[in-house]
């Protein structure tokens, strides 16, 4: 079934309104200002003409979690965006990921840190934003650092050069009450602001989630299935 674009805009324009209003009750519920946590759009597995839409409607920032699949939306999207990068990357996707992200929130080794500076030191005129990816339970398996690796982590990023330490990033593990899982994420970012102080982004909360993320602190909310639709379970 195909949308036609001005259906697709009118449902689009619905659903941001929505997650717009859920965000700020959630700001307004922690006693935060309405615009304390900024909506990144994950837009994967939707297509280029859909990003067109959200920037039109208001959108600035928006997260992918391929690389090949990022890269061929972000050539073709000409609204001025962030771009935020939130998937397990490869080091050999470095030199590809610099040239268009604005921000990799998936930071998880000294390796993949390296491999991010090396390239922007090639490829990019400005420094890259990178978070630290928090693993809350300590599996790794799906990508962030333990966190008795974050301090280490995050002292090997400041001595990038072409890096910009932003701060931390988590996904609620799926068996943790996200309220606990957020409160572990907000220690661990209050920990690394004492070393770090301008590491002041906690990038928490998704669909399921965000009002517990933004009782927590959260700065960025990454939403897709709210906004876009659902996809398919294996993505
Ligand atoms: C897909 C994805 C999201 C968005 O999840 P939804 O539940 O669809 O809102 C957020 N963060 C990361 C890292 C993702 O991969």
């Amino acid at each position: 079934m195909t949308t036609l674009p001005d259906a697709r805009r009118d449902e689009l324009a619905a659903s941001l309104a929505e997650v717009r209003e859920r965000i700020a009750r959630a700001c307004r519920t922690a006693g935060r200002d309405p615009g304390a946590a900024t909506l990144v759009a994950i837009t994967k597995t939707y297509p280029a003409s859909d990003v067109d839409i959200l920037a039109s409607l208001g959108v600035t920032e928006v997260g992918e979690n391929k690389d090949q699949e990022a890269a061929a939306k972000a050539a073709v999207v000409t609204a001025p965006l962030r771009w935020h990068f939130v998937g397990q990357l490869q080091r050999n996707k470095a030199k590809s990921v610099v040239t268009y992200a604005d921000v990799v929130e998936s930071v998880d080794s000294l390796r993949l840190a390296t491999a991010l500076d090396t390239a922007s030191e090639r490829l990019r005129e400005r420094p890259l934003d990178v978070l630290i990816q928090v693993s809350i339970d300590g599996d790794v398996s799906r990508g962030g650092a333990s966190i008795a690796d974050v301090p280490g982590l995050a002292a090997h990023v400041g001595t990038c050069g072409r890096l910009r330490l932003g701060g931390v990033m988590a996904v609620a593990p799926r068996d943790w009450e996200p309220a606990r899982a957020f409160d572990v994420l907000a220690d661990v970012a209050s920990r690394l602001r004492a070393d770090h102080p301008d590491a002041t982004v906690i990038s928490a909360g998704m669909s399921n989630d965000l009002e517990a993320a933004v009782a927590r602190g959260a700065t960025h909310v990454r939403i897709g299935t709210s906004l876009l639709g659902m996809r398919n379970p294996l993505r």
